[in-house]
């Protein structure tokens, strides 16, 4: 055995663990598969035992024993991540925590939640007690936990009015527990939150958040047609632009994917029709809707306010067409889908997306999402590409990035080569302090593996390095 597990075991006295070879393997895996590479690279991949701290004494008391043994943990929320994010490279403990998942305070603005608490049910809370709703949530609100959305997402609905995890304010303080034989408790705010955001879980386990909410409002699903891909997109950019109407999310996907793939909402969606799809705030419909008509060919397909409950019966709401729900239900039509992640940068973004697309024709179809980055409307695209080969598939990337547009590779499970986060010596510095024996989440980090690797590269990163964060 690669480590003492039953040693392990001793130390562990009262928390709960599961070494049932079947559970194990379910609870080492996440949604690699999206991409055919990692399904190649990954697919064998699997810890030693899972271990369920409920608490943050717990959680120490788990880091303290595995680093007395040298075994490795990867932490987990629910393993809804994509990238291989939480999948044990190097075997030993999946840190499973889901079950430390209370939302424990509820004030105007802000909420504190154990990492474990499942978006949605965060949501549901703060709504419940005073009309406030979680400001950016992931298109798997409903199974994601809001530990695993920081320490691997990016952002999703909302990011159209309030941008990404990247962003200042959108996260306000996180309680981080070091690997270290007696671990420590970082207490971390305003700078430092980026040390730990989108980080995979390689420098520290997150064991509280604090995180903004804004006023509640009830949410309609409008979906327009229109004739023209390019139509479609400037109406949407437009759109974004307009700060009046309050959007929660505002993505575009091209003909014929939402009538080929979005198979619950399929009787609404013509096949030739490229759909923006909104959602937007009960109270600004009409006026979304005029704003819409001065855009010439717009149709309204579907709104789920004016849907008899014969209609709406099993219609997931429009955000569960969109981010990476948009590739999930291609994929389920057509395994052969894969996508990519590419930002069409301001203020151009409209006119390369049109280029783009005329370059690739129907291999790669254009799934755009809006997004406020840095107060500036652009978008960001999951395009849906028709997989040949991994070649193919890399000069496709290539091609994007020769035309402006930088990609960040859904194909790769290190986050150097993820393209979101960038590498340098503060966060470096960060993880010696964090997690000196190289135990938290283990090849993850290639510029912590290999001393020769030269973080300097001229990419574009959607989290900024942190020497060059302010
Ligand atoms: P996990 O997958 O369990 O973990 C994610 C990463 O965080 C791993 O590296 C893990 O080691 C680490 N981690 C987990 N908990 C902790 C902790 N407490 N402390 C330290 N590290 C931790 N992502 C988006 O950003 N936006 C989207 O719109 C979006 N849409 C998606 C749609 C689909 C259909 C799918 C399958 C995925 C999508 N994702 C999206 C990716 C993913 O669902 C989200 O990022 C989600 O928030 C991850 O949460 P999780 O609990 O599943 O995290």
């Amino acid at each position: 055995a690669r480590y003492d597990i039953d040693a392990l075991k001793r130390r562990l006295n009262g928390i709960r663990t599961e070494d049932n070879p079947a559970l194990v393997k379910q609870k080492s895996r996440d949604f690699f598969w999206y991409s055919p590479k990692l399904k190649r690279q990954l697919d064998h991949v699997v810890a030693d035992i899972i271990v369920s701290p409920v608490s943050e004494a717990q959680v120490l008391e788990t880091l303290s024993a595995a680093h007395a043994l040298a075994i490795p943990v990867t932490p987990r929320g629910t393993g809804t991540g994509n990238y291989g994010q939480a999948m044990p490279l190097s075997g030993g403990i999946v840190l499973d925590l889901s079950g430390f998942n209370k939302v424990t305070s509820i004030e105007a603005g802000r909420y504190v939640a154990e990492p474990g608490a499942v978006l949605a049910r965060i949501d549901q809370e703060t709504r419940a007690h005073s009309r406030q709703e979680i400001r950016l949530h992931p298109s798997t609100y409903h199974t994601a936990s809001v530990g695993g959305f920081i320490a691997g997402g990016s952002g999703g609905v909302g990011s159209i009015k309030w941008g990404g995890l990247r962003d200042w304010g959108n996260i306000i303080s996180l309680r981080v527990a070091t690997m270290e034989g007696t671990p420590r408790i970082l207490e971390l705010q305003g700078e430092d939150l980026h040390k730990v955001a989108h980080a995979y879980g390689t420098n520290g386990i997150i064991t509280q958040v604090e995180m903004p909410l804004g006023p509640a409002y009830g949410w309609v699903d409008v979906i327009l047609g229109f004739g023209e891909l390019r139509a479609a997109a400037e109406f949407a950019n437009a759109l974004g632009e307009q700060d009046g109407l309050a959007l929660k999310n505002l993505a575009v996907v091209a003909a014929p994917a939402p009538h080929d793939y979005f198979l619950r909402h399929k009787k609404f969606l013509p096949r030739e029709s490229h759909c923006v799809m909104i959602m937007v705030a009960d109270f600004a419909v009409e006026s979304m809707l005029a704003f819409a008509r001065r855009f010439g060919g717009s149709q309204v397909l579907m709104r789920s306010d004016k849907l008899t409950a014969e209609e709406a019966k099993g219609l997931p709401p429009t955000f569960e067409l969109g981010w990476n729900h948009t590739t999930l239900r291609a994929l389920r039509v057509d395994p052969s889908i894969t996508y990519l992640q590419v930002l069409y940068p301001f203020p151009n973004q409209v006119d390369l997306v049109d280029k783009i697309h005329a370059r690739f024709g129907d291999e790669v179809t254009c799934h755009l999402e809006f997004v406020r980055f840095d107060g500036k409307i652009t978008c960001f695209g999951l395009p849906l590409v028709r997989f040949t080969s991994e070649e193919r598939l890399e000069e496709i990337m290539t091609i994007h990035e020769e035309m402006g547009a930088p990609i960040f590779n859904p194909h790769r499970y290190t986050l150097e080569e993820g393209g979101m986060k960038q590498t340098d010596e503060v966060q470096l510095a960060f993880k010696r302090e964090a997690d000196p024996q190289g135990l938290l989440n283990p090849g993850k980090m290639i510029a912590w593996e290999d001393p020769n690797y030269d973080y300097r590269s001229g990419k574009t990163f959607l989290f900024k390095a942190l020497g060059e964060a302010g």
